[in-house]
Formats: C-alpha cells, structure tokens, sequence
C-alpha cells in the first residue's frame, strides 16, 4: 500500500459544530446515515474484502482520499465506518479508528506513537494487558518507562517532569477504582510536550469526557460497556486527526481490523448505552452503600462513596461513578471462595460491563498474571471481590448478596 493510499480514521467534516443534542440521543442516531443503503434504517452488515471500481480515475480519486469511498476492508468498511462515526461522536473528537479488541486499541496507540528512546509515564494499575506491554515490549524497542503510584500525583508530575513523550493515564482503575486526575495530569504531561492518553473503557463516555478534560487521546476496550452483552471484542481510539492518522496507519498495516459483523453488534449495543449505564450508576451507588453497612465487609471501593480515596476528584470529573465496584470480605480469600459459588444472579467470570452482574476475585480476573504477595503490595488483597453491575433489579441484586454474604 503506497503513503498517499488513504483511509486515515474516521475524521470529522470540516466545520462541524460542538454537540447540538445530547449524548444520549446521538448514541442512537450518530454516525449510521452515511453507511445506510436501499431504505433500511440500519447500517449493513458489509462483507467485502475489497472494493470496486470499473472507472480507474474514480478508483484512483478514492485510494487517494480525494472522494470518500473504500478500497480494502484492513484499511475501511461500511460497517466499522458507521461504528467509528458514532463513538467520535459521543467522544466529540476530531478523527476515529476501531480496534479488532481493546489491546490491538492501546497496542497500536503505543506503538504507533512511540520510536526508540522515548519515555513513557503510566500508573502502576493499569489494565494488565497493558501493564504487560509496559514491562515486557516496550522496554525491548528501547522504550524507557516509568510506572508511577496510580494516585499519588505529585510522583507522577515528577516523573513527567523528567521528560516523556507520552502519559497514559487510566481512570478509574481495575479493581480497586482508583480515580486519577485527568486536569491536572494532562498539563503536567503537555507541559513537556507529551501525548496524553487516557484508557476510558470503565467510565465510558456517558460518564466522563477525557477529551474535554485536556487529554488528548481517548480509547476504550469496546468489549465491556460499549458493547454491553459480553458476546464481541472490540476497540476504539478517538483524537485529534493527525494522531489518530498515525495510530490508524499503524493498524492498517499491522492488520488488527474491527470485523463488520463486531462492528454492526456494536452499533446495535451502543445505542442502548446511555440506558444501561444510567441504570448501572445508580444501581453501583446503592449496592456499595448497602455493602459498607456489611459487618463482614471490611472494605468497600467506589468512587462515589465519600469513604473513596478518590471521591473528590470523580465529584469534580465523572457524570456517573459508573457500574464497577470491588468490596472486600473479612473472611479472606476462604470467605470469597464460599460467598462466590452462592450468588445466584452473576456470573463468575473474568469479563466486566455487561448486561448481566458479573463477579470475580482479582486472583482470576484483573490481577490474574500476579503472585499474591505481588497483589499485595499493589493494595490488592486476597478478601476481594469485584463486582460489576448489571441491569438487573437493584433490590434483587442486593437480596442475591444478602443470601450469598450469610455464609462469609
Ligand atoms: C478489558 C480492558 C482492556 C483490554 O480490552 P480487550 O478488549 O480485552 O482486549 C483494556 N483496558 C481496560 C481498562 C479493560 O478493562
């Protein structure tokens, strides 16, 4: 494919207007007309590998990028097309571009921004899978970086300090829901000229607008809220068009495309999201204040809790606090291995965000790579549970907790 070969991420018609209607509105509509076809009012499902073109100068004038179109569906598709369009959208960034799953997303973000030499700056809890990518790839591309205490700010402004080319920060985190503060992290990091990323995927855009808070790029892990059912995996990158360009370039060649099919169940699962996550904050919020009146709850986290570390800083940058919460059990790991078997309505597994409540210890979900003495000394203990939310019936979900803390 030659440089001047174009499908740059989605990017946004030029003079478009700040958001007329609100979010919840364009969940539903946002992004589907131009992918629409014959009268159906949904966006197709196109399964094409490539695209084509009888007349060579038409053909020529869309893999230049002089008219829109699609050439190779690595590159764009219909379908994935409308998908990018709608979380842009909802994320009001310039440009767009999806993900085959939320790694590929933040794989191609560190890998197409990074070259050897630069350093990056991050937060200890990150997800994993990017933790991992931290302490095991980068380092082997000559890539410096400094993994910092994920709430105590003035260790990360003097890591920034020290000069970085990107800041990834992740906001609130797994499974402890530390809230890091996007404001004043992002003018630490563009006061050295660093790209500052935020990992979005707990929040969603229902509940917090990285963008609008200084950062520059946003990306999500489409698997959990945005996609709702824990049945696809997918994810998405929004910014400004020349970082998107770049990261969307390097998705193209490395090759980790969003499926059409994926992208049509996103589409679908994303215009229910607004309901889902409304119900999911205020369900969170109930069942955490029930459970810090537990006596064999010894700890609980959330964000909307005033007893959270980080409530002031969600008071000031979260609409919502969101669907996951982790509570501890004075019991230890014994009490979680009897509570966990008698929940009713969870699932146990390692997925979060979905329709349905799902619950875990970070010993098999979260922090599954990590001994317990590592979990430990990241505030992690073994008594704990994480819970996320579904849209169940708040006071079924707590009756089901009710019966299962009897036996802890
Ligand atoms: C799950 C998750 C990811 C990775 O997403 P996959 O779709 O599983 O690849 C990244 N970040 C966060 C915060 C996540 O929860």
């Amino acid at each position: 494919m030659s440089e001047n070969t174009r499908y740059e991420g989605h990017v946004a018609p030029s003079g478009e207007q700040p958001r007329s209607l609100s979010l919840d509105t364009q969940a539903v509509w946002a992004g589907e007309e131009e992918s629409l076809v014959q009268g159906a009012t949904q966006v197709p499902v196109v399964y094409s590998a490539a695209y084509g073109y009888p007349d060579v100068d038409a053909w020529l004038d869309v893999a230049h990028g002089r008219t829109p179109g699609h050439i190779y569906s690595r590159d764009s598709n219909p379908t994935v097309h409308a998908f990018e369009e709608k979380i842009r959208q909802l994320e009001e960034a310039d440009a767009a571009t999806s993900f085959a799953t939320g790694m590929a997303a933040v794989s191609c973000v560190l890998f197409g921004l990074l070259s050897p030499g630069d350093r990056v700056v991050s937060v200890k809890d990150s997800y994993g899978g990017t933790n991992r990518i931290f302490l095991d790839f980068l380092p082997r591309f000559g890539i410096g970086v400094e993994l910092c205490d994920t709430t105590d700010h003035e260790q990360i402004e003097a890591a920034v300090s020290r000069g970085c080319s990107v800041l990834y920060l992740e906001t609130p985190t797994n499974p402890t829901l530390k809230v890091v503060d996007i404001a004043r992290l992002a003018a630490a990091g563009h006061a050295v000229g660093a790209t500052v990323v935020v990992d979005n995927t707990f929040a969603t855009p229902v509940n917090q607008s990285p963008l609008a808070l200084g950062a520059d790029i946003v990306l999500h892990s489409a698997t959990k809220y945005l996609g709702g059912h824990a049945d696809v995996l997918g994810g998405v990158v929004c910014g400004p068009a020349d970082l998107v360009q770049k990261i969307h370039h390097y998705r193209q060649i490395v090759g980790s495309s969003l499926d059409p099919m994926v992208a049509y169940l996103l589409i679908r699962s994303v215009k229910t999201l607004a309901l889902r996550i409304g119900r999911q904050n205020e369900s969170a919020l109930r069942i955490a204040r029930w459970l810090e009146e537990q006596p064999v709850v010894s700890v609980v986290s959330y964000p909307g809790l005033p007893s959270h570390p980080g409530h002031e800083i969600a008071v000031r940058q979260m609409r919502g606090y969101g669907g996951m919460l982790s509570f501890g059990l004075e019991g230890g790991f014994e009490a979680v291995k009897r509570v966990l078997p008698r929940l009713k309505l969870a699932h146990r597994a390692a997925n979060l965000g979905a329709v349905e409540t799902v619950a875990g210890p970070p010993a098999t979900t979260s922090h599954v790579e990590c001994t317990p003495e590592e979990r430990a000394a990241m505030g992690i203990p073994e008594g704990l549970i994480r819970y996320s939310v579904g849209i169940e019936d708040t006071d079924d979900l707590i009756a089901d907790l009710e019966q299962a803390l009897a036996v802890a």
